[in-house]
C-alpha cells in the first residue's frame, strides 16, 4: 500500500475506532458480560496474539511454537488490528536496531506523543521505504500463510463480530471490538512511550528503555522493557521475582503442553547480577548511526 494512503487510513481508522468506543456510554450498552468478554478478548488477542506470538515468538524467536499453534496465534493477533505480522515484526526489529535514534520508527527521542501514537499517522522517515522493511523479515517474507494473512485478517474480524453479535448483541460488539481495541492500542503504545520514559533501568542499554511496573501489569509483562532491550532474545521479560510476567507464564504453560520448545533465557550470571541504579538518559537529537543487530 502507498505510504501516504497507509498513513491516512491509519489516522482515520484509529480515530473512528476511538469514536465508536464512545458508544459504551450509551445507556444499556454496558453489562458485566460485555466487560468480561472485552477482558477475555484483550488477553487472547493482545496477551497471546501480540505479546506472545507477534513479539516473543515471531520478532525475537525467543521461543518456538508448534507451527499450527504459531499460525493460529498469529491469526488471533491480527484481531488486535495492529497490522499483519510481517509488517509488525519488520517495524519492531527496526525499533531494536535503531532504538531511540534516527531510523527508529517510534523513537522516544522524538517525544512522548510521537513514540506513543503520532508515528503511526504523521510523516515518518523510518517507514517511508517499504522495500527496506522487507530486509528485516527474511524469515517470514516468503511464508505463504503470512503473505495471505493481510487478506484473511478481515474475514477473521468479521467472523468475530458475527459471533459477538449472535451471543451478546450490540453491547458485546461495542465492548468486544471497539473498547477492546482502544484499550489494546494504548496499552501496546505505552510500551513504546511510557516504558521508554518512566520507571527504573536495571541494565545499561544504548536506548531509553525502562522497567515500568504499571505498563507491565497492563501489557501482560511487556513493561519490563529495559530487561527486554538488554536481552531481546529472552522469552522471559520479568527477570526479578517481583517483575510479574504473565506472558512468560503462557510460554511455560505451552511448554508443559508440549506445544513450545527452544525457549531462550539470559545467562544465569546476568540474572544474578545485583540491580544497580542506572539513570534514564536524557533524549538528545542524534545523527544517523549504524544499527545494532541486537534483535
Ligand atoms: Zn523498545
Ligand atoms: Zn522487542
Amino acid at each position: 500500500m502507498n505510504v501516504t494512503i497507509r498513513r491516512w487510513t491509519n489516522g482515520v481508522g484509529i480515530g473512528l475506532i476511538h469514536i465508536a468506543a464512545l458508544a459504551a456510554f450509551i445507556p444499556g450498552m454496558t453489562h458485566w458480560s460485555s466487560v468480561a468478554v472485552a477482558f477475555v478478548l484483550l488477553w487472547v488477542t493482545g496477551g497471546l496474539g501480540i505479546n506472545l506470538c507477534y513479539h516473543r515468538v515471531l520478532t525475537h524467536r525467543s521461543v518456538r511454537l508448534l507451527k499450527p499453534v504459531e499460525y493460529i496465534l498469529a491469526t488471533i493477533g491480527t484481531l488486535s488490528l495492529q497490522g499483519d505480522p510481517v509488517r509488525w515484526v519488520a517495524i519492531h526489529r527496526k525499533h531494536h536496531a535503531y532504538a531511540d535514534r534516527e531510523g527508529d520508527p517510534h523513537g522516544r527521542d522524538r517525544g512522548f506523543l510521537w513514540s506513543h501514537m503520532d508515528w503511526l499517522y504523521k510523516p515518518n522517515d523510518a517507514l517511508e521505504n517499504e522495500e527496506e522493511l522487507v530486509r528485516y523479515v527474511p524469515d517470514m517474507a516468503n511464508d505463504r500463510y503470512y503473505r495471505a494473512l493481510p487478506y484473511l485478517q478481515w474475514a477473521a474480524h468479521f467472523a468475530l463480530a458475527g459471533l459477538l453479535f449472535a451471543f451478546g448483541g450490540w453491547s458485546w460488539i461495542v465492548w468486544g471490538i471497539f473498547v477492546r481495541l482502544v484499550v489494546s492500542y494504548h496499552v501496546t503504545w505505552f510500551v513504546n512511550s511510557a516504558a521508554h520514559s518512566l520507571g527504573y533501568r536495571t541494565y545499561v542499554t544504548r536506548d531509553l528503555s525502562t522497567n515500568c511496573w504499571w505498563v507491565a501489569l497492563l501489557a501482560w509483562g511487556e513493561g519490563w522493557h529495559n530487561n527486554h532491550h538488554a536481552f531481546p532474545y529472552s522469552a522471559r521479560h520479568g527477570l526479578k521475582w517481583f517483575e510479574v510476567d504473565p506472558t512468560w507464564w503462557s510460554v511455560q504453560t505451552l511448554k508443559f503442553l508440549r506445544l513450545a520448545d527452544s525457549i531462550k533465557l539470559p545467562p544465569r550470571a546476568a540474572l544474578q547480577r545485583k540491580p544497580v541504579p542506572v539513570p534514564i538518559p536524557v533524549p538528545v537529537a542524534t545523527t544517523r548511526q549504524q544499527p545494532s543487530r541486537g534483535y
